[in-house]
């Protein structure tokens, strides 16, 4: 198998800290510097003030891919994630045998990636989470990975480290990122339907605690009746942690990835279209917006 190494790893690196990246690389150093392994970190927006305690901060990708022999990437998307892994397989001195990308990205990006990856000998494997800031930083979040058995076993100490809830869902790259595209494309229904259920039920003089008591005991629970409207809309705070135009792009993704498998998509193309109105209105806003967007669309019916 391409470069997967041998041994345990000694030396990591860490691309992307950002909300996601800044506490799992955190929870990575910690753990594996106890356990004798160094840790390079690099953030194109400021490695130094992002890096955290204990980490060795890296002037760039081909200084970290001159130490790291397994390098991980949390970024926006899978253009940023294949135009690193280029350089990282570019670097001259390169230690580097493994990359896992944490990041969301298309199903194609991850297989296209792998291929890069093997035809210079590096190992790569998809492994997106789930589970959002706060799960992050308690080392809870759910971790997706696809790729071969050994590269997982090789890295389960580090991936334990960062979420702990641990998922090999298939040997080949991408089938990590297409689990998590079905399960965000999930989350996202769930908003979109949950937020015209409440206002339908505000309508009829329901009080929304009052939705919320009898659905989360009823059949129709979901994440944002259970979750995303007590602990974001009752309580007034108004923010997830998860960025609207992440939601829309996943959503997007797993759109694309569904018209090129035959996956019908009656139900996915109209909550794409919801989840890019919505970051039309607030390109920085947060996925809780799709409540305020089901909001300013039922005022203007009246
Ligand atoms: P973020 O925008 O907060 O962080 C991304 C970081 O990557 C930033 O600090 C940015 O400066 C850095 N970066 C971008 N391009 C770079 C480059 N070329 N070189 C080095 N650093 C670069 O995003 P996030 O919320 O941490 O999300 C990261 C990934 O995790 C995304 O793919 C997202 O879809 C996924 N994700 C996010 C959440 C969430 O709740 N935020 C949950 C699950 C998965």
């Amino acid at each position: 198998m391409a470069g997967s190494g041998e041994g345990q790893v000694t030396a990591y690196g860490f691309i992307g800290l950002g909300d996601m990246g800044g506490p799992m690389a955190a929870n990575l150093t910690k753990a594996m510097s106890e356990a004798g392994a160094t840790v390079w970190v690099y953030d194109k927006a400021g490695t130094a003030e992002r890096a955290p305690e204990g980490a060795q901060a890296a002037d760039g990708i081909a200084a970290m891919a001159a130490q790291a022999e397994t390098v991980f990437l949390s970024v926006p998307d899978g253009r940023i994630s294949a135009a690193l892994l280029a350089e990282i397989v570019a670097a001259p001195d390169r230690r580097t045998t493994t990359i896992i990308d944490l990041s969301t990205v298309g199903v194609d990006d991850a297989i296209a990636m792998a291929e890069t990856a093997a035809a210079s000998g590096i190992a790569f494997a998809d492994c997106p989470v789930s589970g959002g800031r706060a799960k992050a930083i308690a080392g809870t979040i759910t971790m997706i990975f696809g790729g071969p058995a050994a590269v997982l076993e090789r890295h389960r100490a580090a991936l334990d480290a960062m979420g702990g809830n641990v998922f090999h869902v298939g040997e080949k790259a991408g089938q990590g990122s297409a689990m998590k595209l079905l399960n965000n494309y999930l989350s996202a229904c769930n908003m979109a339907a949950a937020s015209e259920a409440v206002t339908f039920g505000l309508r009829q003089g329901l009080q929304m605690q009052t939705i919320l008591d009898v659905v989360n005991v009823s059949t129709g629970m979901n994440t944002a009746t259970a979750d995303k409207f007590p602990r974001c809309i009752v309580s007034g705070t108004n923010h997830t942690g998860f960025r609207a135009a992440l939601l829309a792009k996943d959503v997007n993704l797993y759109l694309a990835q569904a018209r090129r498998n035959g996956t019908p998509v009656t139900l996915s193309s109209k909550v794409a279209e919801i989840c890019d109105a919505v970051v039309a209105e607030k390109p920085d806003g947060d996925m809780i917006d799709h409540w305020f967007h089901v909001q300013a669309q039922a005022s203007n019916d009246r």
